[in-house]
């Protein structure tokens, strides 16, 4: 979540610092353009209004195992080895369109169609490239509603290309944390599993690569959809193959869901965004932290590493006059010191969206923060600006093209002339 650009992308410290952004509007059709983000032409948005489709009737094959996709090919009367072909399909083909799935007998791809059945793949609607390569996706979901997800290709230091999805969980977000352009513009939905797993697969195909990281630190608090979420990481780690320590959830902070996640015994990382170092701040730039004290989520984050052995990551992000001061950083190496051992902190200075009261931090201030930090023994990293960040934090973009959350079959996505893109 972290509607970050913020917070997304735990690429801190090791990467060099990103070029300023020179980030292009790219239109794009249901099919994302072949070319390289970088080099992709502006073309116009010509996507047809998708007649409405109540979410609960569409039988959707992305985002079942191969033992789920075997009883489908079962029921039509096929033999199991059908199923199998099918997960082949879906995951190592990326194959999105029933009738593509030239494997398969005609007839049998004309059944799963006429029975109501499809793979469950959005267009992309828009990108937005920055020059350092980060891409921003606006995928289009059946009920018209825009979902954020980034791209973001990072070189590692053997030469091979990390590439990181940060991917949304929801449509919009109901948190309304002060800093945050998601919050900003209103909470439409829960995201269905495949409509998380598919945004992993839109970036494996606009950047030809497959996805090494992922992040749950777009729109939305995932905590807030956990089954959805639990079922897209399934799915992710199984049928996507990344492995579970490639992947990162992050919250603000829900009640009762961070010990119902360390049940889960997962091998991923949880990144709490804490961003203050005691309650009285916190609440004032995270609402919600009044239904969730500090002290309680400590604990909760102690016991998440006592039961996974996963380092849990605190996410801070650093405004300007208001919690970065070298005192904050004190505060907060006491805070940790209490919770002994088992966490990292991510520092993520702030960069200003739209109509926010928060200012970037100086450099200076930042550098003095994560001092104080590593001299009381706090394992700290800063997160280094990537080109969309400065541009488009998350949920801007999609807060352009929708403003309101609750559409109407009238409300369709505006006409390129009717958006001013920023980026
Ligand atoms: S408003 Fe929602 S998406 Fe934004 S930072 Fe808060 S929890 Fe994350």
């Amino acid at each position: 979540m972290i509607a970050t650009s913020m917070a997304l992308i735990q690429l801190a410290g090791s990467l060099p610092l990103a070029r300023a952004a020179r980030t292009r509007t790219l239109a794009v059709n249901t099919i994302v353009s072949t070319q390289s983000p970088r080099h992709a032409k502006l073309s116009t948005v010509a996507t047809p209004s998708p007649s409405r489709v109540s979410l609960a009737d569409s039988r959707v094959l992305l985002g079942l195992s191969e033992p789920e996709l075997q009883q489908v090919a079962l029921d039509f009367g096929q033999q199991s080895y059908r199923g199998k072909q099918l997960h082949h399909l879906i995951y190592q083909r990326k194959v999105k369109d029933i009738q593509d799935f030239s494997q398969l007998p005609q007839a049998f791809r004309n059944e799963l169609q006429a029975a109501g059945w499809r793979v469950g793949r959005s267009p992309v609607y828009r990108s937005v490239a920055a020059a350092d390569g980060t891409v921003k996706l606006l995928i289009k979901l059946e009920d018209n509603r825009l979902i954020e997800t980034v791209g973001i290709p990072v070189p590692d230091d053997k030469g091979l290309l990390r590439l990181t999805a940060c991917i949304s969980s929801q449509v919009g977000c109901p948190l309304r944390c002060s800093f945050c352009a998601t919050g900003k513009g209103g909470f439409s939905r829960n995201l269905r599993a495949h409509e998380i797993v598919e945004q992993v697969l839109a970036i494996e195909e606009i950047f030809k690569h497959r996805v090494t990281n992922v992040v749950f630190m777009g729109m939305g608090e995932p905590m807030l959809n956990m089954k959805a979420v639990l079922e897209a990481h399934r799915c992710l780690n199984k049928d996507v193959q990344i492995g579970q320590r490639m992947i990162t959830i992050s919250t603000v902070g829900v009640p009762n869901t961070i010990k119902k996640l360390a049940s889960h015994k997962l091998q991923s990382t949880l990144a709490v965004s804490l961003h203050a170092p005691n309650q009285k701040l916190r609440e004032t730039i995270v609402p919600s932290a009044k239904s969730y004290p500090l002290e309680a989520i400590m604990k909760d984050c102690r016991d998440y590493f006592l039961v996974t052995s996963r380092r849990v990551s605190f996410e801070y992000a650093l405004l300007a006059g208001v919690n970065d001061a070298v005192d904050h950083a004190k505060e907060l190496a006491e805070l940790l010191h209490e919770w002994e051992g088992g966490y990292h902190v991510n520092l993520i200075p702030f960069n200003p969206i739209e109509g926010s009261e928060y200012q970037r931090p100086y450099k200076k201030a930042v550098t003095a923060f994560a001092a104080a930090l590593e001299s009381r023994k706090i394992t700290v990293s800063t997160r280094q600006t990537r080109g969309l960040d400065a541009n488009a934090a998350c949920g801007q973009l999609r807060n352009k093209f929708q403003k309101s959350p609750l559409l109407t079959d009238s409300d369709d996505v505006p006409s390129e002339s009717d958006v001013a893109v920023a980026c």
